[in-house]
């Protein structure tokens, strides 16, 4: 591999040129084994962060993520799609969703995250079922995909060793919201896992990093152009994250409110983006004609109890303990309950997720840093959508905890969240639109 000096690459991109595939290379191989600084590094993300990446440099710099690490293949005839949330509040949909595409005959190699600030993660709100494993190597998640259809684990030291490092420090140097940056991130770990279909939730809104939608729609571009030059089929639904979704919001309550759904019991707006993304997953795939086909195959494997079976499987499988399904009491149940009741009758004109998923890191229900321990039990209950009336007393949330004290400054946050108006307000959509592109 060629040298270089790497203050002069930090230089030749703060000053606007493009940098070339070797030079890439080195200067990520060279921050892996130590030759470069981590403030070379993180100078070298804020000019990338001002100056931005072209495609080809989006291209190089996934391609050094990919082979700084191990990764999977599956055998062709085993058709694999997988499905990235960009983060949201109450988003448990992943929990629905790979059991119901692998019921449905899709491989799903799920690598998920852990919650941070205001959003939630996967493996958090698997790990308060008893027992659940979310870490293996990635020889045992290959078999348990093969063997399962899917698997839900967390990402091992051997994928993508370049994304965990550089992350860790773009969240110290105020470089995360770049999107040449985040395609590479999220596009190297979908790419390493095996995925050869992808369909990204792009979230937008109160609950979302993207703020509006010709920045979600930029992102969008980069992902599909970067996912369809290693060979994988990606699509992008853009979706409206200014409600929190379903109704709970926080870990052991989101994975009963995810069973309940696969029993068939459902609120209208998880239904609609679990079909959404599910539908998509198929239609990429080859696996289903259109919409229309896709939401019949999704709706009888859920409404035979063949998606909530598979769940199960892999609940065992993972070593958690399956009476979970029909016995809510094994996750344990939050202390008290405080309820957070309306001031005033009106109409919900506004709900600021991220501050209730923020506020919610109090109880423990999320977290700041990686290393704060969580209370699975703690979260809220948050049955009401923008454009829903409410009457005056009633009950606008529910607060969960084990710490009275802090759910009564989570409660108070949770209704300085919503703003309440006489005058009436349409319902938000929940799907924007979807953005395709094959190869
Ligand atoms: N999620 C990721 O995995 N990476 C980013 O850069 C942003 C969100």
């Amino acid at each position: 591999m060629t040298t270089y000096n790497p203050v002069e690459l930090i230089l030749k991109k703060r000053n606007g040129f493009l940098l070339d595939t070797d030079e890439i290379d080195f200067f990520i191989n060279g921050f892996l084994s130590g030759a470069i600084a981590d403030y070379q590094m993180s100078a070298m993300l804020m000019a990338m962060y001002f100056q931005g990446l072209e495609t080809a440099e989006i291209r190089a710099l996934t391609a050094a993520y990919i082979n700084s690490g191990k990764t999977l293949s599956f055998p062709e005839e085993m058709i694999t799609a997988d499905k990235h949330s960009t983060g949201g509040v109450g988003d448990k949909i992943s929990l629905m969703l790979a059991p119901i595409a692998a019921a449905l005959g899709l491989y799903v190699p799920m690598i998920s995250g852990r919650g941070l600030g205001h959003t939630g993660g996967t493996l958090d709100k698997l790990e308060s079922i008893p027992g659940f494993n979310t870490q293996y190597t990635m020889p045992e998640f290959r078999d348990l995909v093969i063997k399962h259809g899917y698997a839900l684990v967390g990402q091992s030291a051997e994928l993508v060793p370049a994304d965990k490092r550089i992350y860790a420090l773009r969240d110290v140097s105020a470089t995360v919201e770049s999107v040449g940056l985040i395609t590479a991130s999220i596009m190297s770990k979908k790419i390493a896992e095996g995925a050869k279909n992808l369909v990204i939730d792009l979230k937008i809104g109160s609950g979302a990093f993207m703020p509006n939608l010709r920045r979600a729609e930029e992102l969008a571009s980069s992902l599909i152009e970067t996912g369809n030059a290693f060979g994988q089929n990606v699509s992008v639904i853009f979706s409206n994250m200014n409600s929190p979704l379903g109704t709970e919001v926080g870990n052991a309550l989101e994975v009963i409110e995810a069973i309940e759904y696969l029993k068939g019991n459902y609120r209208p707006d998880t239904y609609e983006l679990t079909t959404a993304l599910v539908a998509e997953m198929l239609i990429i795939s080859g696996k289903a004609l259109d919409f229309a086909d896709a939401k019949k195959q999704i709706d009888a494997v859920v409404n035979s109890g063949k998606a909530l079976q598979a769940f199960g499987e892999i609940i065992i499988a993972q070593g958690g303990d399956p009476s979970v399904i029909e016995d809510y009491s094994i996750f344990g149940k939050a202390e008290c309950t405080i309820p957070v009741l309306c001031d005033q009758s009106g109409y919900i004109h506004k709900i600021d997720s991220s501050r209730i998923g923020y506020a919610l890191v109090k109880i423990k229900a999320g977290r700041m840093k990686v290393s704060d321990t969580l209370d699975y039990s703690a979260g809220a209950s948050l049955p009401y959508k923008i454009g829903d009336y409410v009457e005056a007393d009633s009950v606008l949330a529910l607060v969960h905890c084990n710490d009275a004290e802090q759910g009564m400054l989570v409660a108070n946050e949770i209704k300085a969240a919503y703003a309440i108006l006489d005058m009436q307000i349409a319902p938000e959509k929940l799907i924007y639109k979807i953005q395709r592109n094959g190869v």
